[in-house]
């Protein structure tokens, strides 16, 4: 399935921000997901959940952010963004439109759990 090779490239990319900020765990990660990006959010939820075992991010809630279809219209020069899927300029009409935005699968954020917050927590 799509999603499941797109989690595990998530899921490394997550392991080597983790190793090389020192930190031992992740307790949230946040992706925004286009709308034009082909991937269905639930699948991608239950594909994280499932490779997340026994990784640094084992623990780590996925917040899925939806980005929209950005479109720069190349008739009235108007940028748009909408949330169906059609590629109309809203603007004027035409559909002499190109994407900008809302293709790409992003890792936004990661909230870590480092060995100095830890030391911090303890005194
Ligand atoms: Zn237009």
């Amino acid at each position: 399935m799509h999603e499941f090779s797109i989690v595990q490239s998530l899921l490394s990319l997550i392991e080597s921000y983790a190793e090389e900020n020192g930190a031992f765990r992740v307790s949230k990660v946040v992706v925004s997901v286009g709308v034009l990006s082909g991937v269905e959010p639930s699948l991608l939820e239950t594909a994280f959940n499932t490779f997340k075992e026994g990784t640094v991010a084992q623990d780590a809630e996925l917040l899925i952010e939806l980005e929209k279809l950005k479109l720069k219209c190349g008739s009235c020069g108007k940028e748009s963004e909408k949330e169906e899927l059609n590629l109309v300029c809203p603007e004027c009409g035409s559909q002499n439109t190109e994407v900008t935005g809302g293709e790409d699968l992003l890792l936004k954020s990661l909230e870590m759990e480092c060995e100095e917050t830890l030391d911090r927590g303890q005194m």
